[in-house]
């Protein structure tokens, strides 16, 4: 049974008192929910309030990014390092956004998967094709490589903690979501990939989330799906009441 995992992406907002006042009004909502495993992913400057704020709960929290370095002369980076000695327990990477704007490449998302996991940190790894790239009937391929680039070099005992997040470009943030039907097909393609490379029992135990405009209306088909064991919810999430509804699909 893979345990379903509910990742909230903040995005830059939220200062620390406004993250703050989510994680006291989103506490209650969801206290004793025990079914789904619940993260938190705020900016780097909230992170220490939030974690302060979740302890002792069954809320979770994560980085948004990290470099793939120990340390060194990197102005503006954190390190996995960094992000375990402040108590965050996971990490997005290779989120499309980072993609897009920051020229993050499959080969780094890989190099930051092994510092990730070196430091004990779950990593969230995000894949997904454009929308030329889904019109262009390519969204296997890109899919297949995508999960094969990040998956360079890890071992099969090491990959357990590995969650891979499927994320089509064209729906993040676009209010455009992939049907449960789509969704499920490629989660599908990447669970075949995973296998192909690491066997079929740590296939078997992938959490594979979906993300792009999960919102509460549409949480329960996505989510009721067998093969989508969670979600990854940017906008959504940034409003307690209606996170707290995806949570509980
Ligand atoms: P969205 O973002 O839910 O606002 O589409 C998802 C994401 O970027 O992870």
């Amino acid at each position: 049974m893979r345990k379903p995992l509910i990742a909230a992406n903040w995005k830059m907002y939220k200062t620390p008192a406004q993250a703050s006042e989510f994680v006291t009004n989103f506490l209650p909502l969801v206290a004793g929910h025990d079914r789904d495993e619940i993260v938190l992913c705020p900016s780097d400057t909230s992170l220490a309030t939030v974690i302060a704020s979740v302890q002792g709960t069954n809320v979770g929290v994560g980085g948004q990014n990290m470099h793939f370095a120990e340390e060194g002369a990197y102005t503006g980076e954190t390190s996995a390092q960094m992000l375990t000695t402040i108590g965050a327990t996971c990490v997005i990477l290779g989120h499309s956004e980072r993609r897009q704007y920051f020229c993050e490449t499959d080969e780094t998302v890989n190099k930051k998967l092994h510092a990730a996991l070196k430091y004990k940190l779950t990593p969230i790894v995000c894949i997904g094709e454009s929308l030329a790239e889904r019109e262009g009937g390519h969204t296997e391929d890109v899919l297949r490589r995508q999960a094969t680039q990040a998956l360079t070099g890890i071992a099969p005992a090491d990959a357990e903690p590995i969650v891979i997040a499927y994320e089509p470009v064209w729906a993040i943030g676009t209010g455009k979501t992939a049907t449960p039907e789509m969704a499920a097909e490629a989660h599908l393609i990447i669970r075949s990939e995973v296998a192909r490379r690491l066997g079929r029992s740590v296939a078997e135990n992938l959490r594979i989330l979906y993300g792009g405009s999960v919102k509460p209306d549409n949480a329960t088909a996505l989510l009721n799906q067998p093969e989508i064991d969670g979600a990854l919810v940017g906008g959504a999430s940034l409003d307690p009441q209606s996170f707290a509804r995806i949570v509980k699909y």
